[in-house]
Parts: C-alpha cells; sequence; structure tokens
C-alpha cells in the first residue's frame, strides 16, 4: 500500500465518511472478541511473546487501517483480558462503562492538553466544575481545590510533596522549593498502615526521604490500622527525635478494602502536628451510596483525598483525581514559564491548571467523570456500588458457610479474601488451573498463608455466578 494515508480531522466529507469507517471496524473488532464469557484465552506466556515477537511493528510501508486492524484483532486483542468478562476479578482493575468508551472516543479526537486554558478552554472549565463537585461530595468547604492526575500513585505523590512543603514552612520556617530539602529532613518520618499502598515508599523516595521514612503501623484483625499501638509508636519516635510530618489512611486497602479510622487518626494527626491524607484510591466509589457511605469514614476530616475513578468508578485508564483541604496545599507544584502560563494570564481570568499539577501535557480525563455523571446521575452510581459491595457481602455469607473454604476478613467493600483448606499449593494451582480457563483471581498472602482474592467490581456478577465460582475454585481441590 503506497497511496498517501488522509491524516486528521477535516471538513472533508471523504475524511469523515474514513473516520467513520475507521471507528465502527475497531469497535466491530473489539465486540467480536465480546464471546462467552472467559476472561482470557488462556494462551500460555511462551507462546505469545513467541507469536508477538515475530511480528514487524515498523513496515516499510503502511499495512493500511483494515489490515493493520486484522493483525491486531488475531494476534493481539483475541489474547487481551476482557475486563468485562463476569470471570475476571484478580485486581482493582475495572471494566469499562459503555458511554465511558464512547467518551474515550471524543477525548481523543479533540486530544485537549489541560496544561493551560489555551489548550483546553472548555475541558478546563469542566475540570474546575467537576473538582468543585467532588469536593462538595467528600464534605471539603470553599477553600478546597483539587487537579486531575495519571492514577492514584501520582494523586498520593502530589498529596505528600505538598503535605511535606507545607510542614516545613509552618514547622521550620523553610521553603522546600527554594532551597531544597531542610538540615532536619533525615527525621521527617510518614506513618500508614503496614499494608498501605507501595506508592508511599515510591513518593517517599523520590521526595529525597526513603523508604526508611515510612513508618507501618500494625493491623487489627479487621486490617485497620491499630490506633493505641500507632500513638504508642509516633510517641516513641518523636521521644527519639523523630519528626512526624504525615500520616496516611487507606480508605480501601489494596487487598483487604479495609479502612482505617479517619477520625481516631484526625485526633493522632493533630496530636502530632502531621497532615492527615485520606488514600480513597479504593474506597472513594462508597461515596455514591447512601447505604454503604458509612463504611468508609468521613473523608471531610482529612487534609487530602486521593480519588481513582478507574477502580470503582468504572472509568478507562487513566482517571484520577487529588482533592485537597485547603487549595495552597497544591502551591507546590506553581511555577510560571514565559511559553506557556504567564503570571498576566490568571488576573485576565484565564486558568492554567499545570500550575497544581505534577504533569504538564495531561489528558482531558475530568470529561469522562463529567459525562458519566450526566449519563447515569448519582443514583446510577449508587446502584452499582451497592450491587458490587452487597456481592462481596453475599461471597463472604457462602465462604462461611462452607467447611471447604475459610476467609479470615470480613469484606467492607469489594473485595473478598479467602483459601481453599488444604495448604498453600492447592491454592497456588488452583488459581493458575483457572487462570488457563478464562477465570483469573488473584493471589495474597495473610499472616504466612497464600490466598485467593476476588476484587468484584464488576456490577454483571450476580449471586449465582459467586456460587459458580466457588464450585469451581472447590472444583481445583480435587484436580
Ligand atoms: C490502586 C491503588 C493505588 C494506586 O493507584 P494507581 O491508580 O494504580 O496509581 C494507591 N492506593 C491504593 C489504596 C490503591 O488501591
Amino acid at each position: 500500500m503506497s497511496q498517501r494515508l488522509e491524516t486528521v480531522i477535516s471538513d472533508k466529507a471523504e475524511v469523515k465518511d474514513l473516520l467513520r469507517s475507521e471507528v465502527s471496524q475497531a469497535l466491530e473488532a473489539v465486540l467480536s472478541t465480546a464471546q462467552g464469557s472467559a476472561a482470557f484465552s488462556g494462551i500460555d506466556p511462551i507462546e505469545l511473546r513467541r507469536r508477538i515477537s515475530c511480528l514487524d511493528f515498523l513496515p516499510e510501508e503502511g499495512l493500511g487501517f483494515t489490515e493493520a486492524l486484522r493483525l491486531l484483532k488475531d494476534e493481539v486483542l483475541e489474547h487481551m483480558l476482557r475486563t468485562w468478562s463476569t470471570q475476571y476479578m484478580p485486581h482493582l482493575h475495572s471494566p469499562s462503562l459503555l458511554e465511558s468508551i464512547a467518551c474515550e472516543l471524543i477525548i481523543a479526537s479533540y486530544n485537549d492538553s489541560m496544561d493551560s486554558w489555551d489548550q483546553s478552554p472548555a475541558t478546563t472549565e469542566v475540570e474546575l466544575a467537576v473538582v468543585r463537585q467532588l469536593c462538595s461530595l467528600v464534605g471539603y468547604g470553599a477553600h478546597s481545590d483539587g487537579v486531575f492526575t495519571s492514577g492514584g500513585s501520582q494523586s498520593n505523590l502530589s498529596a505528600i510533596t505538598g503535605a511535606r512543603d507545607a510542614w516545613c514552612r509552618r514547622k521550620l520556617g523553610w521553603d522546600v522549593k527554594k532551597h531544597g530539602n531542610p538540615r532536619e529532613y533525615s527525621r521527617l518520618r510518614l506513618y500508614t498502615s503496614a499494608i498501605s499502598h507501595f506508592s508511599m515508599e515510591k513518593s517517599c523516595h523520590l521526595l529525597g526521604l526513603g523508604y526508611e521514612a515510612v513508618v507501618k503501623l500494625p493491623v487489627d484483625d479487621m486490617c485497620r490500622i491499630d490506633l493505641d499501638k500507632a500513638d504508642g509508636i509516633i510517641a516513641r519516635d518523636v521521644a527519639e527525635g523523630r519528626l512526624p510530618f504525615c500520616i496516611v489512611a487507606t480508605i480501601g486497602t489494596t487487598d483487604y478494602g479495609s479502612v482505617d479510622d479517619l477520625a481516631g487518626l484526625r485526633k493522632l494527626a493533630d496530636k502530632y502536628g502531621a497532615h492527615l491524607h485520606a488514600d480513597a484510591a479504593y474506597g472513594s466509589g462508597a461515596l455514591m451510596s447512601r447505604r454503604y457511605r458509612e463504611r468508609i469514614g468521613d473523608l471531610s476530616l482529612a487534609d487530602s483525598v486521593t480519588v481513582d475513578f478507574h477502580k470503582m468508578f468504572l472509568l478507562p485508564i487513566s482517571c484520577s483525581a487529588i482533592l485537597v483541604k485547603d487549595a495552597f496545599l497544591l502551591d507546590c507544584f506553581s511555577l510560571h514559564a514565559d511559553y506557556l502560563n504567564r503570571e498576566e494570564d490568571e488576573e485576565e481570568g484565564y486558568v492554567n491548571l499545570v500550575g497544581k499539577s505534577i504533569q504538564t501535557t495531561r489528558r482531558a480525563d475530568a470529561l469522562k467523570v463529567a459525562f458519566s455523571f450526566l449519563v447515569r446521575g448519582r443514583k446510577g452510581f449508587e446502584e452499582i456500588i451497592d450491587t458490587v459491595i452487597g456481592n462481596a457481602d453475599h461471597l463472604y455469607r457462602l465462604l462461611e458457610a462452607d467447611d471447604d473454604f475459610i476467609a479470615p476478613v470480613r469484606p467492607t467493600l469489594s473485595s473478598v479474601v479467602f483459601a481453599l483448606k488444604g495448604g498453600d499449593e492447592v491454592n497456588k494451582a488452583a488459581r493458575r488451573r483457572l487462570m488457563a480457563e478464562g477465570l483469573v483471581l488473584g493471589q495474597t498472602v495473610k499472616d504466612g498463608r497464600v490466598m485467593l482474592k476476588a476484587t468484584l467490581l464488576n456490577p454483571a456478577l450476580g449471586e449465582d455466578d459467586l456460587a459458580a465460582l466457588l464450585e469451581r475454585v472447590r472444583f481445583c481441590r480435587g484436580a
């Protein structure tokens, strides 16, 4: 194929027709893989590598759209995970809501960039409005603010950076942005649960604090920070000259969905003069549910909150936001460049969101949130959240009543950790075998024992599917 291909959208009728045709062929290719209920083709990893590595991804002459799509469909799409499958439940990795797939097409078509108003006039205003809405959902007041990020890891890094800068200014009279780290830096400590997300360590490394600045607090039998022990540990550290600058509550741990006690941690943060961050990457979905909202506590007690939309909210990757109770916490990212966000812009009413963000070029992900919220309303999301949390409660009841299984932690959100009785090898083998059959479960370790994990984010799962799941796992024990 050597003819010149059309490149970008224009008002020419042929170009519009071409794009219509390409989008519809792509969608057909996706839909053709949505057959049966398996989440995965089950292909062996070596075989998959062999097949994909022998493709020439940069031919001298392009194949053209139709032929390239055919190749992609046969060699790649066939072996992609069907995140929409009711047999896919290993991670906090969700299927995409239907309307959000359409919205991704809109986002990619315009390709707005959120760094400056002149690259995203309407979507900057949408992000500002969505952030205001989210702040009010969390219970934050007029001084709050926030920004969209690439995911929970970046949201957490943003919060911890803001906390570090604000703490150093307040407690040491030190401007980190200007002068770098203060002399006392090696004594700063961040306190978080022993089962918190590893972005705490990554953030502290990137901030020059190192992993050792992260103090892991022990958890109780519900996998929540043990507050009495936490107080003792922080008090001892302070007596030894360490400086607690931040406490992080996990609102939905990655494995168990367990939720730390925000009110108790707020008291500790106040006692020691630390910033309180809520990592609600997972649990924030419960904000939409009147029934389950109390399970995540009062997020407005935290000074900053991480919300992931690519988990319980079922929006396509990536989509996350960091919300802060006081807007100044995001000042740590403000910087002016003559070519991008001149200081006079803001005086004239143009908002350049780059001033709150680690990223420069940034996708218009807030539009997905705005669109799905418009399509479904709060009640539509409530239905989704009530279904998935209800499913986890149901699965736990089935496990409790079944002599072949153990389930050590009552679920708070939509994750259930369990194991077949019979030991680690039995459970590992069961997971591998189910994966080859297209049913994908997670695996983790609790108190030294290998556990299976069902992360139930898919609202299409019903109680019958859950009963069938246990039968399939049970069957593996004998096999
Ligand atoms: C998923 C998760 C993160 C990381 O979020 P990404 O969007 O994957 O970067 C952080 N904290 C918790 C508790 C999570 O579950």
